[in-house]
């Protein structure tokens, strides 16, 4: 007589829950997933709006450079596993054409989540995946899963279990890190979650906030504590926020929790140098005032200016004016919170599960994506270490059923 397939409950239906609920299903284990929301992968579609970066085009190592470098030998790992071109071929798989944008990202064609997650879950169907919304897991109970739902508490043993339970940003789209307790009674360290590519507080002037909230500060270069990006910053009205300040965002984060300030630089002129701008405010102005000058020969637009003159009145000589230029001091004096955060940094500590991703305190169990202690920027290397974890645990999960 044949035995029945084991069955895995995997809990969280975001990309992480969903790749491993994928990769189970075609090992022919039976799968429930679990979600606790009405419906699944609302973090995924949230990040469908901003045109869904789903990865990076970059080599492997400057790739893996992204990620804090505590993080770095396990998502190597992850990558091994499943490697950017590996989801670039399964996003293709499902019937969505990719490219490569200017920045070297990687989009679906559709620039959403909605077509990719359509068809993504067409073919969990197929594969006999059940996906259960409204039932949320809520701890174990004399060794089984506890999950309240709409018919009220129900109990499961299934023979393993994949946690992808999310970071804590943006709770209100399902992942609410409100499962740090039962870990942490289960015996897996958690740290504590911390708002990742998240805003800066800055104490604009109040005509600067009310005339420039909302406007792009574009191909600017942002330099703090020894690393440069360029990129984009957005002026909002608490502050700073945008893809440069993403980028930069864990070490500026430490350091105004560290020092209740750090100062971030920007130059405003990156492709020029201070010799070159200064030839060109050197030319004589005629009648332009001050900000038409730097607006015709140092290119910059009213946005630049204004903040220019945040930093206090404007030096008359060539020189100096172009040395502030390439040199502006924005004190940030705060972090905003995980619910504006795009990501979390914290979470299941790395040394709580093995290489396969089962908790050390609880065989059977295994934690995949960004409910794990890693951080990045964006850029896709979010998605694509959620995705490739939830490979790495669901392989982990076979290999552990296998040796049973
Ligand atoms: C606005 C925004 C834009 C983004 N854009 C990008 C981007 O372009 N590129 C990129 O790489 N990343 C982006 N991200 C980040 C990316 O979406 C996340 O890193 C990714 O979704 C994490 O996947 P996950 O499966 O680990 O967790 P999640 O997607 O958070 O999924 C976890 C799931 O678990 C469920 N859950 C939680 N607790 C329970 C429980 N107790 N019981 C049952 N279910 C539970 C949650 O409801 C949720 O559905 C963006 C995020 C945001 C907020």
């Amino acid at each position: 007589m044949t035995r029945p397939p084991s069955t895995v409950a995997v809990i969280g239906a975001g990309p992480a829950g969903l790749m491993a609920a994928e990769r189970l299903a075609q090992a022919g284990l039976r799968v429930v997933v679990h979600e606790r929301m009405p419906s699944v992968a609302r973090k995924f579609l949230m990040a469908g709006r901003g045109g869904l970066n789903l990865t990076h085009s970059e080599p492997l190592e400057p790739f893996l450079n992204r990620y804090d470098a505590a993080a770095q030998g396990r998502i190597k790992s992850w990558l091994d596993a499943f490697s950017p071109a590996d989801l670039i071929a399964w996003v293709e798989g499902l019937g969505q054409p990719t490219f490569v944008g200017s920045s070297g990202r990687v989009f679906p064609k559709a620039m959403k989540a909605s077509p990719l997650l359509r068809a993504w879950l067409a073919r969990l169907e197929e594969l006999g995946v059940e996906v259960r919304t409204r039932s949320c897991w809520t701890g174990w109970r004399d060794g089984a899963l506890t999950f309240d739902t709409p018919d009220g508490q129900r109990i499961e043993r299934p023979d393993a279990v994949i946690l992808a339970l999310g970071g804590a940003s943006w709770a209100k789209l399902g992942s609410d890190a409100a499962w740090v307790p039962a870990l942490e009674q289960a015996g897996a360290a958690v740290a504590p979650f911390r708002p990742s590519n998240v805003g800066f507080d800055v104490a604009w002037s109040s005509l600067f906030r009310d005339r420039f909230a909302g406007t792009p500060l574009k191909g600017v270069a942002l330099t703090h504590g020894g690393g440069t990006v360029r990129g984009e910053a957005m002026i909002a009205a608490y502050g700073i926020e945008g893809g440069g300040i993403y980028a930069l965002s864990a070490g500026l984060r430490k350091a105004v929790e560290r020092d209740g300030s750090t100062v971030l630089t920007l130059d405003l002129r990156p492709d020029l140098s201070v010799e070159a701008l200064t030839q060109r405010l050197s030319k004589p102005r005629g009648k332009d005032s001050l900000s038409n000058l730097l607006r015709k020969a140092a290119r910059l637009d009213a946005a630049a200016v204004a903040l220019l003159r945040e930093g206090g009145s404007l030096p008359a000589e060539p020189a100096e004016l172009a040395a502030r230029i390439k040199d502006v001091a924005l004190t940030l004096t705060g972090v905003q919170g995980l619910s504006r955060a795009i990501s979390s940094a914290g979470g299941v500590m790395l040394d709580a599960v093995d290489e396969r991703l089962m908790l050390q305190a609880r065989p059977g169990v295994f934690a995949a994506g960004e409910m794990l202690d890693w951080e990045a920027p964006t850029g896709g290397y979010l998605l694509q270490a959620a995705f490739a974890s939830g490979v790495v645990a669901a392989e982990g999960v076979r290999i552990w059923l296998d040796g049973r």
